[in-house]
């Protein structure tokens, strides 16, 4: 007899029990819920630590000598491990809690203020979110470095000729997300890495669009910079990380300054709390960090092969209905893409679209997705975009394509 426990089974049905919004109504109609790649849902595991901190152990961190302190602290440094094992990062204090992927960045940014020079060159993808635009542009005005672009192609993939030849101008530092929210588009990180790292150049990654999907091992990539938020990935908003090679977090001066992140003040001068302290400034979202180490635990436990192969066929299921309306076109065809699809439909707006199946319960995204680039390389004002979690059916896929036929009637 086989052992029955080899052959995980993956039950969408079970899963769908652990998140209660699942069964809730919109105007009237079972919510299909597919606005994953802007936000997750979450289950009710992650719920239930979020009520357990408030009710039974809230306190501040790190400060008190009381019973209700230290197990806050202790909660909360427990999430970090979670956290730094789940990424395979070699130590607890190179994994820094922000507040999202957007803190993440800016404090990677406003680091390299103190380290680049007029003229230094650095390198950004087509394919990023604006969050992973904007705090480089700010950082280029104040130290005059330069910003070059890594184009992308009609594909939605990342141009790696044209990679090559921006590596020659020897730049001091590459970001790139792993995966595009807009797109889907998952990035060869691992070779823009060794690339980069050739020429002596820092690599960031922003993940915030990976981790609901994949399981990123930061030694294996040997990444300088890793970033997400924990609400893409079953967790609460208003948390994140920074993970940084110990050698950065060494460099890089604080960002913001405050209390928990110095070691003595005195007004002649302070000196600065070791690593993680040193960029955790003020009181952090303690419970949003626990519950963060929580939707780790929660999506581990499910298994990110399992995950990943069951959205693959969702979206290969998704791609061949969606592909199958007269006129309309997907964006993005990369044959490395997880489940997102930004689409359109021949003249009409992807407002529009949007407005009409939200009244029959289907929550997508319209608009440019904070990545205004890419829409302006296909010419376009926006795209709706579906995106999909690994609670998600194929049923709920029906519903969207009968959805979207409906709206063509209607708006044509
Ligand atoms: C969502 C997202 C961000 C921004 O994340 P915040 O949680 O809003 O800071 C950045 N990059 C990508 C690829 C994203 O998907």
């Amino acid at each position: 007899m086989k052992n029955a426990t080899q052959n995980t089974t993956f039950d969408v049905h079970k899963i769908r029990e652990d998140f209660p919004i699942l069964h809730r109504k919109v105007n009237g109609k079972p919510l299909v819920y597919f606005d994953n790649a802007a936000t997750s849902q979450t289950p009710l595991q992650v719920i239930e630590k979020i009520t357990n901190y408030y009710s039974t152990y809230n306190a501040n961190i790190h400060r008190g000598v009381h019973q209700l302190s230290q197990e806050a602290t202790d909660r909360y440094e427990e999430a970090r491990q979670t956290i730094q094992q789940h990424f395979n990062a070699k130590h607890a204090h190179e994994i820094i809690f922000t507040s999202g992927t957007t803190h993440s960045i800016n404090l990677v940014a406003h680091g390299f203020g103190s380290i680049l020079k007029k003229g230094d060159v650095i390198l950004v993808s087509a394919l990023e979110h604006h969050s992973n635009i904007v705090p480089w542009q700010m950082l280029c005005e104040k130290t005059e470095a330069i910003l070059k672009v890594i184009p992308m192609t009609e594909l939605g993939e990342l141009d790696m000729n044209q990679f090559d030849a921006l590596l020659k101008l020897n730049p001091k530092l590459v970001f790139v997300n792993h995966i595009s929210n807009a797109l889907g588009t998952i990035n060869p990180i691992k070779i823009i890495i060794e690339k980069s790292h050739n020429v002596g150049a820092a690599v960031l990654i922003d993940g915030a669009q990976a981790c609901p999907h994949i399981k990123p091992d930061v030694q294996e990539l040997d990444v300088d910079f890793y970033v997400t938020s924990a609400h893409k990935m079953c967790g609460p908003t208003g948390v994140g990380m920074l993970y940084a090679k110990e050698y950065w977090l060494e460099k890089l001066p604080p960002y913001q300054g405050g209390g928990e992140m110095i070691s003595e003040v005195t007004f002649e001068k302070t000196t600065y709390a070791g690593l993680p302290h040193k960029f955790e400034a003020g009181t952090p979202n303690i419970c949003g960090g626990i519950a963060f180490g929580a939707a780790v635990d929660y999506m581990n436990a499910i298994g990110f092969e399992n995950i990943a192969a069951y959205e693959n066929e969702l979206l290969e299921y998704a791609t061949a209905q969606l592909s199958a309306i007269e006129g309309l076109k997907i964006y993005g065809s990369s044959k490395q893409k997880t489940s997102v699809i930004s689409f359109n439909i021949e003249n009409i707006h992807a407002y529009d679209i949007g407005t009409i199946i939200d009244k029959l319960g289907i929550a997508i995204r319209t608009g440019q997705h904070c990545t205004q680039p890419i829409m302006d390389f296909y010419g376009i004002s926006g795209t709706a975009r579906a995106s999909f979690a690994f609670y998600n059916t194929k049923q709920e896929i029906d519903r969207l394509v009968e959805a979207l036929k409906k709206a063509i009637l209607m708006l044509s």
